[in-house]
């Protein structure tokens, strides 16, 4: 699946939708105003773009607007981590794995979920460089 990129400001915005299910401008500008320093001309641009990249869905109810995600949450930080690794060599993969877990805080039962996820996980014997010749050393030395 593909997803309209979106960003940091109008992740932003998007987490108060996912949290709240249904909302409308005046909440989402409760939300955000103070904490993220924002005018609410600002935050009414972001719902603007939202809509257009089809993340809000958006309907009239009386004289205001009702705004729900189009999208999960779950589904957008996929295909974000997605675009995020695809930035990477894939031989570096694991070890960019490896960092965050080191740095992500973690319960017993998440570790416990993780070690199942990697028990199941089906390997390969060596993982294939993805790079433009020039971005990493590994593709270099396929094209000797
Ligand atoms: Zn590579």
């Amino acid at each position: 699946m593909s997803l309209n990129k979106i960003s940091e400001a109008e992740w932003q915005v998007m987490r108060v939708v996912w949290a709240k299910g249904e909302t409308t401008s005046p909440e989402i500008i409760a939300s955000l105003s103070e904490t993220m320093n924002w005018k609410p001309a600002t935050i009414k641009t972001l719902i603007g773009r939202l809509v257009k990249k089809d993340m809000l869905g958006t309907k009239a109810d009386g004289n205001k607007y009702i705004y729900r995600p189009l999208v999960t949450e779950e589904a957008t930080l996929k295909s974000a981590t997605a675009d995020l690794f695809s930035r990477v060599c894939a031989k570096k993969m694991g070890n960019s794995i490896i960092d965050i877990i080191n740095e992500a805080e973690l319960t017993q039962e998440d570790v416990q979920k993780i070690q199942q996820a990697l028990g199941n996980k089906k390997t390969v014997s060596e993982v294939t460089c993805n790079c433009i010749p020039g971005q990493c050393e590994c593709q270099e030395h396929q094209t000797n």
